[in-house]
């Protein structure tokens, strides 16, 4: 009896350690446990945002797996959350706006898709807490993706605090993490909860966001967000496209203007892995760009999870935005040669969010020729 006291003991404290020091050998520095008890107070948020049908358009739906950690792994115990930098220099894109036709990239989509990175460490890190019991141990893990309320999960394991954006704050690296959290059968101690209020009267995410998607403190219309329209599959609706400005992929807005991000660059750890791509990209060079040259530029990185055509549909949106006419023969090109009626269609109401006579004449020539539903009506539209 004793020595299985013993042993309980040994594996919530010290085993919890080795944990946490062996994931920051992996290059995850933040980690924090929790139960594995329900989260009430999201289960009511969660309800009562499905019944005002505000529930974010990308998030897991059905609520129990996400509210109730039994409803993932029947063994549950304990929850490690973790959480690591994608970006810890000082912020200056925000002082350095690029030109007209230039778009801009979201910080954590320029680095190689940390799903494929976060999984192999996670993938380790279940091996080494196998490998420190002698018992039988289940572990389920999860990275950004998946039913897990994440923000709410780090929040309960110490690791940060929500602000007011929604996102989730570390000392060490703001808000420019990326989370994961491994479930597991293995009974560890857990860590005291953050419950620090630090956004104080500050509301300056609610002002800079530049859809209105933050409309209230605490509450994200998802469905307004750049991030996800930028991120959708199909066309974004027309009365949203002049929200994207010259965002190509995903939005930072709100974070660069966070005063609890303005002094990253003190901290120790490095990003995952290095970035693949600039910040910011000729939107004109991406509307180019063949299917073979995309999967070999962005195939790696987090935007390859879509196909071209999304990145593509942005592409022409942002053209369409700036109002320079020196886009509209690459637009014309586009609307003209695009294999994918999505693109065709946001090239057509690029051109005519530029307007002028030259790039209705393109337009009226494209109605002539063009034989697809959509985009016919995308070129009435714009005419
Ligand atoms: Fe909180 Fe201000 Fe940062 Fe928004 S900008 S998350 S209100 S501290």
């Amino acid at each position: 009896m004793y020595e299985r006291r013993r042993q309980e003991l040994d594996i919530k404290t010290n085993i919890k350690a080795k944990i946490k020091s062996f994931a920051a050998s992996l290059g995850l520095p933040l980690v924090g446990v929790t139960s594995a008890e329900p989260l009430a107070e999201e289960e009511k948020i969660f309800t009562r945002r499905q019944e005002e049908g505000t529930y974010p358009p990308l998030a897991e739906q059905r609520m129990p797996r996400r509210t109730r950690p039994a409803a993932l792994l029947s063994e549950v115990r304990s929850i490690i959350s973790l959480a690591a930098p994608y970006f810890t220099d000082p912020i200056t894109a925000i002082d350095r706006l690029p030109e007209a036709g230039v778009g801009v990239i979201a910080r954590y989509a320029i680095n190689r898709d940390y799903h494929a990175v976060w999984r192999e460490k996670l993938h380790r890190l279940t091996l080494f807490i196998k490998a420190q019991l002698r018992q039988p141990v289940n572990t389920k893990f999860w990275v950004d993706s998946g039913p897990p309320p994440e923000k709410a999960l780090a929040q309960k394991a110490g690791l940060g605090y929500v602000g007011k954006n929604t996102l989730l704050y570390t000392a060490l690296f703001g808000s420019f993490v990326h989370l994961g959290e491994l479930y597991t059968s293995v009974d560890l101690e857990p860590d005291p909860p953050c419950r620090r209020e630090e956004c104080g009267a500050c509301r300056r995410c609610l002002s800079a966001c530049p859809s209105g998607a933050l409309s209230a403190p605490y509450f994200i219309r998802a469905e307004l967000c750049l991030s996800y329209l930028t991120q959708m599959r199909g066309p974004i609706p027309r009365e949203k496209r002049r929200l994207l400005g010259n965002h190509l992929w995903g939005c930072d807005v709100c974070q660069e203007v966070c005063p609890r991000n303005q002094s990253l660059s003190a901290a120790p750890a490095v990003p995952l892995s290095d970035p693949l791509l600039p910040r910011f990209l000729p939107a004109a060079d991406i509307l180019r760009l063949s299917e073979e040259e995309y999967i070999a530029r962005f195939g790696s990185t987090a935007i390859g999870w879509r196909p071209v055509a999304v990145l593509q549909r942005n592409a022409a949106i942002c053209l369409g935005n700036c109002g320079d006419p020196r886009y509209i023969p690459v637009l014309a090109t586009s609307l003209r040669e695009n294999p994918h009626p999505m693109v065709r269609g946001a090239s057509a109401w690029a051109l005519g969010a530029i307007g002028g006579r030259e790039a209705h004449l393109l337009l009226l020539k494209a109605k002539s020729r063009e034989h697809h539903a959509q985009v016919l009506e995308e070129i009435e539209a714009a005419l």
